[in-house]
């Protein structure tokens, strides 16, 4: 099916597409051209009691009835479904967030994979029983947590909603999500394929809004037992805070400032075209984005005319274009956001050696750009600038680099180039962060628990273990004997 710009897209509740109760909608534009291209229901605070209440009576109905094996088969189900739509969804998502299609489709086929992780991960369910002792046998039962409140950030639209819906689905948990209310259309179609796959009414809901009122009042809904959270960190602290009265279960997956160490034994046939990839890759729009790179002295110059030149080479452009590689930033706004950061970096000493000019034009683009001769006290080497800058500093030896590594307030994501084994595995030890690459670019895939330390965030997602933040464990202690208890002996 080719992509219906023209189409009104609706929130998603209780199995089907419901018209927003304030009867809002947004005016989206393409990114990259500024170009409209659709309209989309905004929900408001009815929506989302509307939207808790379905998922409640998905677990009191048929959703919490449907047991482990029938709800892998609707995750494989819902995998083959996205697989059918791919060429839609892949276009939606690229148009929506200004995205090269390359790039979107390695993230939609992640997000397939997903599904079939979790599918099969059902399987891991189960409960204990340990021996206690004496009479007593004891067992425990995993249960869903109950109605999942899932909110995901722009940047990943597609792929972040199958980071929040598989697990919670494969745990039994009933979903209301909460997309950015600038590019919810992926999600929406996915909770619609989910619905004609035989998820039943009520155990997917997609509310689209405006965080500070949608968002806030989901996270302090009553009705919700659990939030998982994508976005900054400075959302993830309010989020902490509105979650508390209620002591809803929460994770958080937030912000990054992310290393990316050079030494000189590594092999730079390897380590620059990476290192390219690392940070422009989504324009630079990625938690876990290596904009810190931290190269060996003896090599630094080397480095930075090779790694600029590699970088200046890099195709932007039409993201339906399949030669294009970063598309456009997701809006002119955050273009000149991510501006504002050169600007300050310049201020504060650092040279632009690559880049750092916005391109004339409706479309929001911004070039790769690289400073140079920046210390870890700069701003621009401690905020998250969240576009396609990086900067490019030195360290003089291990311990340099360990501390340089670990002086920001993040700690998502490093990557370690090195031609010493011992090296890389001592500083994957050293470095406080949810992930260490050693030699190896790639940050996220299915079975692989990824996640924050720090400011970054807590709570995991894409491994096993991120079941257990869907589900509870409950104990059971049964008698066996035959004799009364009587404790007080009356
Ligand atoms: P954001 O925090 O502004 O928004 C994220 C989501 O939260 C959106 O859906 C927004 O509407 C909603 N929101 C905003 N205020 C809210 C509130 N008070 N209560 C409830 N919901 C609220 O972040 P963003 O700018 O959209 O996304 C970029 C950020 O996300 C970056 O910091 C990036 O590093 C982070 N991110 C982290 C990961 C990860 O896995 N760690 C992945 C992708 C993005």
């Amino acid at each position: 099916m080719a992509v219906a710009t023209d189409r009104e897209y609706l929130l998603f509740i209780n199995g089907e597409s419901a018209e927003s109760s304030g009867g809002e909608a947004k005016e989206l534009v393409e990114p990259a051209t500024g170009e409209p291209l659709a309209k989309v229901a905004m929900g408001t605070e009815a929506d989302v009691d509307r939207a808790v209440e379905a998922a409640q009576g998905a677990l009191a109905g048929d959703w919490g009835r449907t047991p482990g094996p029938e709800r892998s088969r609707l995750l494989h189900a819902l995998a083959d479904a996205l697989l059918a739509n791919r060429k839609e969804l892949c276009e939606l998502e690229a148009r929506n967030v200004g995205k090269a299609i390359s790039s979107v489709k390695a993230e939609f086929f992640q997000g397939v994979e997903n599904f079939r992780f979790y599918a099969s991960a059902i399987a891991s369910i189960a409960g204990r029983a340990n021996p206690v002792g004496g009479s007593l046998l004891y067992y425990s039962l995993k249960e869903p947590v109950g109605v999942a409140g899932q909110i995901v950030p722009w940047n990943y639209p597609l792929m972040m909603t199958t980071w929040k819906l598989a697990p919670a689905l494969a745990a039994g948990c009933s979903v209301v999500l909460k997309p950015d209310s600038s590019t919810p259309l992926t999600a929406l179609r996915m909770a619609e394929l989910a619905a004609e796959v035989g998820f039943p009414p009520g155990s997917i809901n997609v509310v689209p809004g405006p965080g500070k009122t949608i968002g806030s009042y989901l996270v302090k809904h009553p009705g919700v037992d659990k939030i998982a959270f994508t976005g900054s960190t400075e959302t993830g602290a309010q989020i902490m805070r509105d979650a508390s009265d209620g002591i809803k279960r929460l994770t958080l997956e937030l912000g990054g400032k992310s290393p990316n160490l050079v030494f000189a034994d590594a092999d730079l046939a390897d380590a620059i075209p990476s290192s390219v990839w690392s940070i422009y890759y989504s324009a630079g729009q990625s938690c876990e984005a290596r904009s810190r790179i931290l190269v060996e002295q003896s090599i630094y110059d080397d480095f930075v005319a090779k790694f600029s030149e590699a970088a200046g080479k890099l195709k932007l452009g039409d993201p339906l274009d399949p030669e294009t590689q970063i598309g456009s930033l997701i809006s002119t706004d955050h273009r000149d956001h991510v501006h504002g950061y050169v600007e300050r970096g310049r201020e504060e000493g650092a040279e632009v050696v690559q880049g750092g000019k916005a391109s004339d034009g409706k479309g929001a683009f911004y070039p790769p750009t690289v400073l140079t001769g920046v210390d870890t006290s700069m701003q621009v080497a401690q905020e998250e600038i969240f576009g396609p800058v990086v900067t490019i500093s030195s360290f003089e030896d291990e311990k340099d680099a360990i501390k340089q590594a670990n002086a920001v307030r993040y700690g998502l994501m490093a990557t370690v180039w090195t031609g010493d084994p011992g090296r890389g595995h001592r500083l994957a030890r050293r470095i406080k962060a949810g992930t260490v690459g050693i030699n190896m670019p790639y940050s996220a895939f299915p079975g692989i628990p990824f996640g924050g330390y720090k400011h970054s965030g807590f709570g995991r997602e894409l491994g096993i273990d991120t079941l257990e933040l869907y589900l509870e464990t409950k104990s059971v202690i049964v008698s066996t004997s035959s004799k009364p208890f009587n404790p007080f002996g009356l």
